[in-house]
């Protein structure tokens, strides 16, 4: 144990290449495993947070006198208290870059599974029924067909890429956000919500959660959807109303939903969702390759290692007005 060095507290495991570059410049406290350290043991000297999972709280943050960033590991840092933090002058992070060809990946995962039965294929095989099952079991092919993205930022244009490239899919977006210049460079042709739910074969979901997105898909946009069409969801639960989701399956209106992400995560035993042959769930491991981690991990410890040296760390997400970096 080394004295001078600046405390960094990692309250959930992250990939060892990581901890290894943190361990270069910080003395790395471990808060899960058998030594788990708690966060009050180390709040008075720790210096940088690195957190995956779980909440970074205003009193946490408030009881560390010299903590200088918390950096997140992913995306989203709602799991953050970031007007605490910018408050007392420290810095939050997140790795805006690191997960999204996984996530973009996963979608067509998702959409290939959906659109040629895989799941569906697989359960009935592994019963003994697979021959009989055949004639349920005729899919569609990508090529030539409408794909639609509601939300055209990183993991959009990522999909849209291969959708595009790849398989020969027909991409359109909507994305009030951006000018149709801006979709048009991208690769997509812009289009009103309306008009791309009434001719997506499919529609991936790729909107921040915001109060505005909130059940952006309900029970109006899914009547809107061409029969038969697909939904896949990899940004964030909430984002479709699931009871009207479920009422569209049920009424055989839509073909099909794929949902790496639900607004109750996982989803409780004996959903309706489950058994369903038209339903797939993954448990929100869209991010989540063996590239992508080893890259999050190793982003997020660059920014905690920037801010130990007193950089501003490239990806902040915030900028207090008295940053301790400086201290
Ligand atoms: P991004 O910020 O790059 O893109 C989001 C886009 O949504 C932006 O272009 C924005 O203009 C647009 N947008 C905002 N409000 C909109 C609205 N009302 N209607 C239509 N478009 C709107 O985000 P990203 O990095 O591409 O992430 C997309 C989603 O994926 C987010 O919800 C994120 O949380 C989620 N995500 C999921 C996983 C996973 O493991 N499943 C991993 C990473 C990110």
């Amino acid at each position: 144990m080394t004295d001078h060095k600046p405390l960094v507290w990692i309250p959930y495991p992250i990939h060892d290449l990581a901890i290894a570059r943190l361990g270069r410049k910080a003395e790395v406290v471990f808060g899960y495993g058998e030594a788990a350290v708690p966060f009050k043991d180390v709040a008075a000297r720790v210096e940088g947070i690195l957190i995956r999972t779980g909440k970074i709280t205003a009193e946490q943050i408030a009881s560390a006198p010299r903590l200088k960033i918390i950096a997140r590991h992913g995306v989203g840092v709602d799991s953050v208290d970031v007007d605490a933090a910018t408050a007392a002058g420290v810095v939050v992070t997140n790795t805006p870059n690191s997960n999204l060809v996984s996530v973009a990946e996963h979608a067509i995962a998702l959409l290939l599974a959906l659109r040629r039965k895989l799941v569906i294929a697989d359960r009935a095989n592994q019963l003994g029924r697979g021959a009989e099952s055949r004639p349920q079991l005729i899919g569609h092919e990508l090529q030539g067909s409408t794909l639609g993205l509601v939300g055209f930022g990183r993991i959009a244009t990522a999909l849209a890429r291969v959708a595009i490239d790849g398989f020969g899919i027909n991409v359109i977006a909507y994305d009030p956000v951006l000018g149709d210049d801006d979709i048009r460079q991208k690769g997509a042709t812009p289009m009103s919500l309306k008009d791309l739910l009434a001719i997506s074969d499919a529609v991936s979901l790729h909107v921040p959660l915001l109060p505005q997105t909130r059940h952006l898909i309900g029970e109006n946009e899914l009547r809107a959807m061409k029969k038969g069409a697909v939904i896949i969801n990899t940004a964030r639960g909430g984002i479709i109303d699931e009871e009207a989701l479920l009422r569209s399956l049920e009424k055989s209106h839509l073909g099909g939903a794929a949902l790496d992400v639900t607004e109750t995560e996982p989803l409780p035993a004996g959903h309706p969702f489950y058994g369903r042959p038209d339903v797939i769930i993954t448990p929100h491991i869209g991010g989540q390759t063996e590239e992508s981690l080893l890259r999050v991990a190793m982003d997020a410890a660059e920014c905690v290692c920037q801010a130990l040296s007193g950089e501003i760390p490239t990806a902040s997400v915030n900028a207090p007005e008295h940053s301790r970096l400086a201290a």
